[in-house]
Formats: structure tokens, C-alpha cells, sequence
């Protein structure tokens, strides 16, 4: 079994003006120059502060250019040389997942990996010779109590229980998944803004060339299709159970999200581990899904949030141990 490499970077967004006026304080120290998290839990002064290193950190001055060049650019065009690959972002609700995942519309700088990677494709194609063909397609959809529903598609949610099928050639898919052509570059900044925090969603960009070999990898073949696939996936809010004291619905909401990240966590542990002939995609639906898309020739990146208030102490601390175990 290879061992995988699964790179995982930590954000913390800056305080909220709503945590300032509350007088909220941070109570976590990022350096970016030695790519650590510092974490004092400000109830316990004498508790020695923990401290995580991970590849890189970014801080609240981070800016949505930095993190795509940083962690997206290079996957975005690998995906473009018929490799595939993986954004994840993890973290509790309101830790900036769909921030950063996503972004704000307006300005364009607060735009997120999403819109930004269709802006790096469409830029790319417009760039190469006019013999080259590209087709550029694009999914989108959420898994909810461990049922997947398409985010695309015309018809009400409710009748939309997709199957997942497995064959051959295909690998995992998701049977009458609508696939969209995308004909301009601005979709993909526009679908969004629904609630997510409570289901996973999985934005999906397939690009299939018959472009030449690429310069970043000039050993893939000539004048064959090559077909790469780019998974941004927004994760559910991480937020246990047992503080919440959730009821009915959200107590399963939150029984399956929690199911879920921990299977993701298992399998990204596993790969990276290397020593298991065993990698357990079938224990849920997102790993079943994300399974020809984490592993292999794949490339994963997770990008973990954190806030900095000291009352999200608890759940930054579970956060950054999640993905201290994805290294
Ligand atoms: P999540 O998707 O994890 O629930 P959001 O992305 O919705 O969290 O972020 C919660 C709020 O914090 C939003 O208003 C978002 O615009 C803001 N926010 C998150 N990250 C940042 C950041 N790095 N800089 C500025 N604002 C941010
Ligand atoms: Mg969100």
C-alpha cells in the first residue's frame, strides 16, 4: 500500500464584529512563518497552550488570493493535465468553510476556490492553441442524512434521491446526476448560498482535453483524452454532539454528520498511514463518493477553520486534532 500524502493547511478567520462588540477575545496565535497554531484556553490560564504544526497556517490577514495560489492553484491545473483532485474544507459552523470554499461575490477579491478555479480553467483554455478541445462539465451536490440530493437540478429536492452506482470504467458515480455545460465562467459563483451547515456538499468540475502534454506534467501521453476531476466539497459543520443537547431531527442531523467526518477521517488516516491493505470508503456516502477521488494518483488538500474566540476553545481544539490526524 503507498503511502498517501493528504496536505492539510489551518485558517482562522478573523473575529466577527458581532464577537468584538460582545468583547470576545482570540485566543489563538497563528504563525505563518514556522506554519503552527497556538491555542490557550483563556478560562485556564495555567493550562499550557497547545500547539499544532501543520504545512501551512494562515491567519486572519490571509486573503482568498493567497489561499487559492497557495493550495488550489496547483491542483486546479493538474486536474486540467487529466489528474484528479481534492478541496476539502472541515471545520465547525461558522469557521469560514463556505468562505473560503465559496466566498462573497463582491468584491471579486472576496471571491473563494470555487469561482476562482473556474476562472483559472476558462482562462487556461482561452489561452491554448485553437486545436486543442476542451470539455468542462460540472456537478454539484449534497449529502443530507446520508442521502444525496442534486443541487442542480430543476425539480424540487424531495424527489431527488439519487442512487449511488459502481461499474468498471466508470468507477463510483451518481446515477441522473445533472451534469451542466458550462458556458460561461460566472456560474459557478452564482449556484450557491443555501444553508450547508448541515449537510456535506460536493461541488465537482470534470475537465476532459485532448490537449498536448502539459507543462507541469510533461510525461503525461499525447493525443489521448485525459479526463481530471476537481472535488471542492464544503463539509458539514464538525460541531459534536453531546454540547448541543440536540433533539429529534438534529439529533440525527448531527448523528450522521458526525458518522460521516469521522469515516473521512478514517479513510484519509488510513491512506496516509500506508499500512492498510484495507481503506474504509463503503462506511458512508461521502466516502463512497469522494472514494476515486481520495487515494491513487489524487491529490487532497484540507483546509481546515478555525474562529479564534475564546469560547470556541473546545471545538478549535477538536478541529485542529482532526486534522492533525489527516497529516
Ligand atoms: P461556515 O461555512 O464554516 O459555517 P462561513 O463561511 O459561513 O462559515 O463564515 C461565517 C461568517 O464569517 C460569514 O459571515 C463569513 O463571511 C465570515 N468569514 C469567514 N471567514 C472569513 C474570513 N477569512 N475573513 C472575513 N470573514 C470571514
Ligand atoms: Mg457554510
Amino acid at each position: 500500500m503507498r503511502r498517501e500524502r493528504v496536505q492539510v493547511v489551518v485558517r482562522c478567520r478573523p473575529l466577527h464584529p458581532r464577537e468584538i462588540s460582545d468583547g470576545r477575545v482570540s485566543c489563538v496565535t497563528v504563525d505563518t512563518q514556522r506554519s503552527t497554531i497556538q491555542v490557550r484556553n483563556l478560562k485556564n490560564p495555567d493550562m499550557q497552550p497547545k500547539l499544532f504544526t501543520f504545512d501551512r497556517t494562515y491567519g486572519s490577514s490571509s486573503t482568498q488570493r493567497e489561499i487559492y495560489d497557495d493550495v488550489a492553484h496547483s491542483i486546479v491545473h493538474s486536474v486540467m493535465c487529466g489528474y484528479n483532485g481534492t478541496i476539502l474544507a472541515y471545520g465547525q459552523t461558522a469557521s469560514g468553510k463556505t468562505f473560503t470554499m465559496e466566498g462573497l461575490d463582491n468584491p471579486p477579491e472576496m471571491r473563494g476556490i470555487i469561482p476562482n478555479a473556474f476562472e483559472d480553467i476558462f482562462a487556461h483554455i482561452e489561452q491554448s492553441q485553437s486545436s486543442d478541445h476542451f470539455l468542462v462539465r460540472a456537478s454539484y451536490l449534497e449529502i443530507y442524512n446520508e442521502e444525496i440530493r442534486d443541487l442542480l437540478s430543476q425539480s424540487t429536492p424531495n424527489q431527488y434521491r439519487l442512487e449511488l452506482k459502481e461499474n468498471g470504467d466508470a468507477g463510483v458515480y451518481v446515477k441522473n446526476l445533472t451534469s451542466m455545460g458550462k458556458k460561461n465562467r460566472s456560474v459557478g459563483a452564482t449556484l450557491m448560498n443555501q444553508d450547508s451547515s448541515r449537510s456535506h456538499s460536493i461541488f465537482s468540475i470534470t475537465v476532459e482535453t485532448s490537449a498536448g502534454p502539459c507543462s507541469e506534467h510533461p510525461d503525461t501521453e499525447k493525443s489521448v483524452i485525459r479526463v481530471g476531476k476537481l472535488n471542492l466539497v464544503d463539509l458539514a459543520g464538525s460541531e459534536r454532539l453531546n454540547k448541543t443537547g440536540a433533539t429529534g431531527d438534529r439529533f440525527r442531523e448531527l448523528t450522521n454528520i458526525n458518522w460521516s467526518l469521522s469515516a473521512l477521517g478514517n479513510v484519509i488516516s488510513a491512506l496516509v498511514d500506508g499500512k492498510n491493505t484495507h481503506i474504509p470508503y463503503r462506511d458512508s456516502k461521502l466516502t463512497r463518493l469522494l472514494q476515486d477521488s481520495l487515494g491513487g494518483n489524487t491529490r487532497t488538500v484540507m483546509v481546515a477553520n478555525i474562529g479564534p474566540a475564546d469560547y470556541n476553545f473546545d471545538e478549535s481544539i477538536s478541529t485542529l486534532r482532526y486534522a492533525n490526524r489527516a497529516k
